[in-house]
């Protein structure tokens, strides 16, 4: 009884979660091509219609952009909010509607909290997935977080979460000012360091694994994101950091429970491990 989690890629170019639990195959956004997802759905030995059900975060085509073409071509039921399915022209007969915070069950041994998040011209959620009694968060496109974010992420065994930009990278690129000033602002993408200071605030003994995602290609480099976060956690966590980049999947997380030599399961304990595939 273990739930895998594997970035198949993560970016401005597309993103997609894939959950795998025993009663359920899920994805968290489907930003991909249909020929992008079935390439990476099959270094997984998996094929769209292994695919139970797509949660949509919101509708920016990163995200959302293969949604509709995920129910069309393979019949996949599409879970989304009431902006986000307008926004992708969702199926109505393939489309889970749902409200922030109302619990989404996804299947007997898998459900999904959507909390909402702010990011402007969308309404976003992340969310905070549970599986046998634990907790996974995934959390991406925001440019600030609320107390109520804090309060249901933390304690989670798994984060995942966008570590846009490095601030300096930001201001000295080249992107236009406006441009700036939107993915900095409080409705823009999250920084190392406030990636690093939201960490902070929401890990505890409990969190085994940290993966960065949505690092930014021009504005961002993946020793800056993982040494700035390193840096505001110091003695917080003890667990495993990775980073998920464009062209996944790369590796896989685990949470599962810890198996003593008697058989007997821990329900105190978890075992997080990780395969590179
Ligand atoms: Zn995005
Ligand atoms: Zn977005």
């Amino acid at each position: 009884m273990s739930l895998r989690i594997t970035h198949l890629g993560s970016g401005s170019k597309g993103n997609a979660t894939l959950l795998e639990s025993d009663r359920a195959i899920v994805l968290i956004d489907q930003g991909f091509s249909g020929r992008s997802l079935e390439r990476r759905l099959a270094r997984m030995d998996l094929h769209p219609t292994d695919v139970d059900a797509i949660l949509v975060t919101h509708h920016h085509g990163d995200h959302g952009g293969g949604a509709l073409q995920s129910q069309r071509r393979w019949g996949i039921p599409v879970y989304a909010n009431a902006r986000t399915a307008e926004e992708l022209g969702l199926l109505p007969e393939l489309w889970r509607p749902f409200v922030g915070l109302e619990a989404l069950n996804i299947s007997d041994d898998l459900a999904a909290l959507p909390v909402p998040v702010p990011h402007s011209g969308s309404d976003n959620v992340a969310f905070v997935v549970s599986h046998a009694g634990r907790r996974a968060a995934f959390i991406t496109d925001l440019g600030s977080w609320t107390e109520e974010l804090v309060r249901h992420v933390r304690g989670c065994e798994h984060i995942s979460i966008e570590s846009n930009y490095d601030a300096r990278l930001l201001e000295e690129g080249p992107y236009p000012r406006s441009l700036k000033e939107r993915i900095g602002g409080p409705g823009g993408h999250l920084s190392n360091d406030q990636t690093g200071r939201f960490l902070a605030e929401v890990v505890d003994a409990s969190t085994k694994s940290i993966t960065l995602t949505h690092l930014s290609e021009k504005n961002n480099r993946p020793h800056l994101a993982e040494s700035t976060v390193l840096y505001h956690l110091d003695d917080l966590f003890q667990g495993d950091i990775r980073i998920s980049l464009q062209d996944g999947p790369d590796f896989s997380v685990y949470l599962a429970p810890d198996v003593h030599h008697d058989g007997a399961q821990n329900e105190g304990m978890l075992r997080v491990g990780r395969e590179d595939s």
